[in-house]
């Protein structure tokens, strides 16, 4: 059984998780938007061995603190391509490229322990945002929320791809499947499907 857990950090309040196999002691990160050091202690406490830092998308409050997780813990840095663009414009005022070790696509597996993790590639709020399911579990990344979605209104957003990954992709997952979104509370496939009024419009 993989568990989950979470801090919140940087300055928009973004969750980084901790998804890990306590008997074999790995694990991976899922966004590392900022403070660095508390997503470096959450691993020390845990103690287990990360080998990937996932981000679901290229915006700063999940890439925020990447270079320095990556360099603490010796893992690898992976996202999907379409989202390079924003690591680069990022780098414009930063003065540094944070370069991914591997890029991130639909379908790709992720082993944790012996519990594999699925990348789908649910574009819309950026190009390149991707969810990862794992077994009665999701991480959306700003593409599903507790009681909202995504905002596609900043550079590279698209309004309707937003509303296909959910209806296509997020919403073909089982009811009781818990998401953990990128900001917020966790919530459920069930729960959103019910009673979250952007997931009715994406329907129609
Ligand atoms: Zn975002
Ligand atoms: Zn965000």
């Amino acid at each position: 059984m993989l568990r989950i857990e979470k801090v919140v950090v940087g300055p928009l309040s973004s969750n980084s998780y901790l998804v890990y196999d306590p008997e074999m002691h790995e694990g991976i990160i899922i966004d590392a938007g900022g403070d660095g050091d508390k997503i470096v202690a959450l691993v020390d406490r845990a103690g287990v061995k990360v080998g990937y830092l996932c981000c679901t998308h290229a915006h700063f409050d999940h890439t925020l603190a990447a270079d320095y997780v990556r360099s603490v813990l010796s893992c690898k840095f992976l996202i999907h391509k379409d989202d390079v663009w924003l690591l680069e414009m990022a780098a414009k005022s930063a003065r540094k490229y944070v370069e991914p070790d591997g890029y991130l696509y639909d379908g790709y597996m992720i082993e944790v322990g012996q519990q594999p993790l699925k990348v789908l590639h649910t574009p819309g709020h950026t190009p390149g945002s991707v969810s990862i399911v794992g077994d009665g579990f999701v991480f959306t990344g700003d593409t599903l929320f507790a009681g909202t979605v995504g905002r596609t209104d900043y550079p590279g957003g698209n309004a309707e791809q937003l509303a296909d990954s959910l209806s296509k992709k997020l919403m073909s997952l089982p009811d009781d499947y818990v998401v953990y979104p990128g900001h917020g509370r966790p919530t459920t496939i069930g729960a959103e499907r019910r009673s979250n009024p952007f997931i009715k419009l994406a329907k129609r």
